[in-house]
């Protein structure tokens, strides 16, 4: 048993974790403090870990996540008891949903009152009200097991198909003191956490000949593939085959969206009419109308590059899985792939082409059109013609029609530049993901945010200003959730259910706390106010008020709202 007075010879449950963390270069927490982890986010500062404070601890998750996904090691998350941990957890289910690697810490009451729900101060079993939502959860009730949960904890979050983990800390585990030797002993630093998982030699060639048999082919690229980080080699196998290739949201930029072989601008055409599809770290989920017609032929043949087995099959057939990790895949199909074995598809190329130019041509004129009072075109082509030049800028996107519309507007030139809703299509995550990028890049960022949506994390604006963040918000705001000139369908004079407050000055809360704010109404103004935002490199939020009337319910996904079939 350890002395705690000899305090040279001892250490305890706070400096074993800070320990743990450094060890295994999590160098980076972002949370909220509180009972009873006040403590440890002090002692991580004090030992050189970066400590970023935020509002709300979804927001704080959500920054975690996304610096997981843009660095392939786990962000880190760290909260209070009880309604802290539950604030978190949204963000630590999205991670796993989207895949991205994060470890949510939260601080625990006492085992032994929670378990006979004796009612302890934030009491809740917060193990296993975890569990359904996330890729793991561990309890550590031991000091001397803390190294070995931090470090199960980083294997799970990161190998195979990354998530989310949550990590249960007792408080009397924080505060346990123990021999400082045996608790020196007791870290682990993780060895080869991501270990290479290269596929089968057949199942390479499989996916060559199917490849080969193609007259119309076409590779998806998702975002396992942007996370994969092996953008020189998907680019080689894009280009030296020719083939169209089509990009999900948030793996724009992987190649350049003007890149010639890009089908963006012919998506439904290139879906409809493949005969053979390629998904590259893409999950044939309702993303893409779970791979079945009529958006995709009947005879659609897949060929599916995972790293989770049970991926494959589970929407169509796939006719040609390649399970393993996205780097030693296309590492391996580049070395399997020799002159002259896959045709030209010239045919279906030039198929191809005046779709794509009739789309681009349409979008060119809405972009000109220039609408007062301005729309979300209007608007984002403001916005894209800034971002033009500055292909370093992160773009952070969230909200309905602000979400549909800005993904065909913004281009992106450079990989996981691109940021948004995800695999949920979630609102929230705006200042969270913003916040995230900007920590672990030191890149500007440009979040560019429905009214509504911003509203989930907008006191968030807190932090960007104490942080002084290069976070640039743009808000497109017409008043309300899709719009804003709906009308309350009961009478009683009360706003209508999508509502917001009409004519709100969004720019004015960041005057609070000292950063920049613009209002602006048309797309000149706002061309001028971000480019003197960028320019500035500091916090500034940019209101912009466009037509109440503009946007579309749910935006591009209306279907998927129900509506009544006996009133009108
Ligand atoms: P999108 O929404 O862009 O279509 P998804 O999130 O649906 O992308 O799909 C990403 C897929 O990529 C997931 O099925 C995941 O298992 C896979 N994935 C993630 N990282 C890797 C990797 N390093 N290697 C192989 N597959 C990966």
């Amino acid at each position: 048993m350890a002395n705690p007075d000899r305090r040279d010879a001892v250490t305890d449950g706070l400096h074993l974790i800070v320990d743990a963390l450094k060890l295994n270069g999590l160098d980076t927490i972002f949370g909220v403090v509180g009972i009873p982890i006040t403590d440890l986010a002090r002692l991580a500062q004090a030992e050189g870990l970066k400590y970023f404070g935020f509002r709300h601890e979804q927001s704080a998750g959500h920054a975690a996540a996304i610096a997981g996904y843009l660095t392939q090691w786990p962000g880190v998350c760290l909260t209070v008891s009880a309604p802290g941990f539950l604030n978190g957890l949204p963000s630590l289910a999205n991670a796993t949903v989207n895949g991205f690697p994060m470890i949510q810490i939260s601080g625990s009451s006492d085992r032994a009152i929670v378990d006979l729900q004796q009612g302890d101060y934030e009491e809740l079993d917060q193990m296993n009200a975890a569990k359904p939502f996330v890729k793991a959860a561990y309890r550590v009730n031991r000091p001397e097991d803390i190294g070995i949960g931090v470090a199960r904890a980083i294997r799970a979050a990161t190998s195979g198909r990354p998530g989310g983990v949550y990590l249960d800390l007792p408080a009397d585990v924080l505060s346990a003191v123990i021999d400082k030797d045996q608790g020196t002993r007791s870290l682990v630093e993780v060895v080869d956490a991501i270990p290479k998982q290269p596929p089968a030699p057949e199942a390479i060639e499989r996916a060559l000949d199917l490849l080969a048999k193609a007259k119309r082919p076409l590779v998806v690229l998702g975002k396992g593939a942007a996370y994969a980080q092996a953008d020189a080699d998907i680019a080689r196998f894009i280009e030296e085959t020719g083939v169209p290739f089509l990009p999900m949201s948030m793996a724009k930029g992987l190649l350049p969206d003007n890149h010639p072989q890009s089908v963006e601008a012919a998506r439904s055409f290139a879906l409809a009419h493949a005969d053979v599809a390629v998904l590259i770290g893409a999950r044939l989920n309702w993303l893409l109308a779970h791979g079945k017609p009529p958006h995709w032929s009947p005879d659609v043949q897949f060929v599916q590059f995972d790293i989770q087995p049970t991926e494959i099959d589970s929407n169509r057939p796939i006719a040609a899985p390649v399970v393993g990790d996205i780097a030693s895949s296309i590492k391996a199909l580049l070395l399997a792939l020799k002159p002259g074995r896959l045709p030209a598809w010239t045919e279906w190329r030039d198929a191809i082409e005046p779709q794509k130019q009739k789309h681009i041509a349409d979008m060119a004129a809405r972009l000109a059109a220039d609408p007062r009072p301005m729309d979300f075109y209007g608007a984002l082509g403001a916005v894209r013609a800034v971002l033009a030049d500055k292909p370093d800028v992160f773009v952070v996107s969230e909200g309905a029609n602000t979400l549909d519309v800005g993904r065909n507007v913004i281009d992106m030139a450079l990989p996981r530049k691109r940021l948004d809703s995800g695999t949920w299509g979630v609102m929230g995550v705006g200042m969270g993901y913003a916040i995230g990028a900007a920590v672990v890049s030191g890149q500007p960022v440009v979040a560019v945010e429905g009214d509504s949506a911003f509203g989930f994390s907008g006191m968030e604006i807190e932090t960007i200003c104490r942080y002084r963040l290069p976070i640039v918000v743009v808000i497109l705001n017409n008043g309300g959730v899709y719009r804003g000139d709906d009308v309350n369908r009961g009478g009683d004079g009360a706003p209508a259910v999508t509502a917001l407050s009409l004519h709100g000055r969004y720019d004015k809360l960041i005057e609070a706390f000292g950063g920049t704010a613009y209002n602006v109404a048309d797309p000149d103004a706002l061309t001028q106010a971000l480019s003197e935002a960028l320019a500035a490199g500091a916090p500034a939020i940019i209101n912009c008020a466009i037509d109440p009337t503009a946007g579309t319910e749910s935006g591009h996904i209306g279907s998927l709202n129900p509506k009544s079939a006996v009133s009108s």
